[in-house]
């Protein structure tokens, strides 16, 4: 005998007993951002590797040691996409979305990063991903904002905190940069390798820096909001005031950077320690430079992305009640020619009863095993065929959930009796 096959490390299957659960929160996300006026994009899961490189940037942690990244048979570069915001700029240049038009888009699915699976950690992972372009801000920075704290109100979600941070201008940062390198060169025996090649390719990497012993020297570091421009200063103000007058409480955290080159301005995370060390579930900010990066004119540009794997576990975590995928009624048939009035039967309710979910029962067996599926399919009625109600123009209705009676029901009354009880 062959081994059993393997799944690939840090990729996880959905189990149906989950799958409910996923299919609910998305679905209340999605009812969510289209309320605000968001349009939904389906994307590649493929790009040029090219893509990623330029609007991520080469100092990062994704692109130095995350992207799944293989030439195709044409010997091109692909990337499995990391993550959904350098898709959407691409497409919408791709399809010329961003001349003279503003695009309030989202869209969701798998991404991929080659990290160290664990807890809330994978390789394959789902993201919600929102994205307002040709919009300035900071109105639409805090849009995003509300329209986020709006999804924890609707499901009950409480344990979660928002940070808030601003980046200024590419401007803004290199004076910043200049600080910085001043304060890391003044410790360098003390920062770890990867801070010391960050310290000469791309200082402000080191502030996002994981390691618990660069900690201290990172926490002691120079802050980017005292060196913010002007005009970034009062946009992040009036962002604050948004909240502020929204009764969205947040805290400003100056050393929030994310994990991205391409942001300015505004950037944000809504996180919890509800999930052990994987507390990110919303994250997001402002990437006035992307477009243009990519060879497009100048545009502004915000969004956030919530990893779906730490949004389920939060819920949970928050006392959600999981979604089944269970059926309303399960039919039993027993003797001849109770099987094909059974799917006559079934046909019927899916036709007269918007939305009902019929399982039949398949295979055979005898009466008690065809109840024991009947149970075990969750359904809330089994509806029992045998010769003699057949004959009799009737059908048996058991309660599965209730200690109710098993009762008999005319056939040419069974869809106002079902439809009556499902209401
Ligand atoms: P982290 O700091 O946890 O590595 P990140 O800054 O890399 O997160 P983003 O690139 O901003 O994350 O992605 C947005 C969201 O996607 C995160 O807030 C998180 O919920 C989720 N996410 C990111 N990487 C993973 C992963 N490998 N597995 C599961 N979810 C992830
Ligand atoms: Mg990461």
């Amino acid at each position: 005998m062959s081994a059993k096959p393997r799944a690939v490390r840090g990729m996880n299957d959905i189990l149906p007993e989950v799958a409910g659960t996923w299919r609910y929160l998305e679905s209340i996300v999605q009812e969510i951002v289209e309320s605000y006026g968001y349009a939904e994009i389906r994307l590649p899961l493929l790009e040029y590797t090219e893509l990623f490189k330029r609007s991520i940037g080469e100092v990062t942690d994704i692109v130095e040691k995350e992207m799944y990244t293989f030439p195709d048979r044409n010997g091109e570069s692909l990337t499995l996409r990391p993550e959904a915001t350098a898709g959407i700029v691409r497409a919408g240049m791709t399809n010329g979305l961003f001349h003279n038009q503003k695009q309030k888009l989202w869209t969701s699915g798998p991404m991929f990063r080659y990290e160290k699976p664990q807890q809330g950690r994978y390789r394959q992972f789902y993201q919600f991903d929102v994205e307002a372009v040709g919009y300035d801000g900071p109105d639409v920075d805090a849009e995003l904002i509300i329209m986020s704290a709006r999804l924890w109100r609707r499901l009950e979600i409480s344990k979660i905190k928002l940070e808030i941070n601003s980046l200024g201008t590419p401007e803004t940062r290199l004076h910043y940069r200049d600080a910085l390198v001043e304060y890391f060169s003044g410790v360098k025996n003390q920062l770890d390798k990867d801070s010391i090649r960050r310290l000469e390719q791309n200082p402000l990497r080191i502030l996002d820096s994981k390691n618990p012993e660069m900690q201290a020297i990172v926490d002691a570091a120079p802050i980017m909001l005292d060196y913010l421009d002007e005009a970034s200063a009062e946009h992040f103000s009036y962002l604050k005031a948004l909240l502020d007058a929204a009764g969205v409480a947040y805290s400003v955290n100056p050393r929030l950077v994310r994990g991205l080159d391409y942001y300015s301005r505004t950037v944000f995370e809504w996180a919890t320690d509800a999930l052990g060390s994987q507390g990110a579930v919303c994250s997001g900010g402002r990437y006035d430079g992307l477009v243009e990066k990519l060879g497009g004119r100048a545009t502004p540009a915000v969004g956030w992305a919530m990893g779906i794997e730490r949004f389920v576990a939060l819920y949970e975590a928050c006392g959600g009640e999981a979604r089944t995928n269970r059926v309303d009624v399960f039919i039993a048939a027993l003797g001849s020619g109770t099987l094909a009035r059974a799917f006559v039967l079934a046909e019927e309710l899916r036709d007269s009863i918007a939305g009902i979910r019929v399982e039949m029962n398949l295979g055979g067996g005898s009466f008690k095993s065809q109840m024991k599926r009947a149970d075990k399919s969750g359904a809330e009625y089994a509806l029992l065929l045998g010769e003699q109600e057949l004959a009799d123009k009737c059908i048996g209705l058991k309660p599965m959930r209730s200690t109710d009676e098993q009762k008999s029901v005319a056939l040419d009354e069974l869809v106002a009796t079902l439809a009556e009880k499902l209401r």
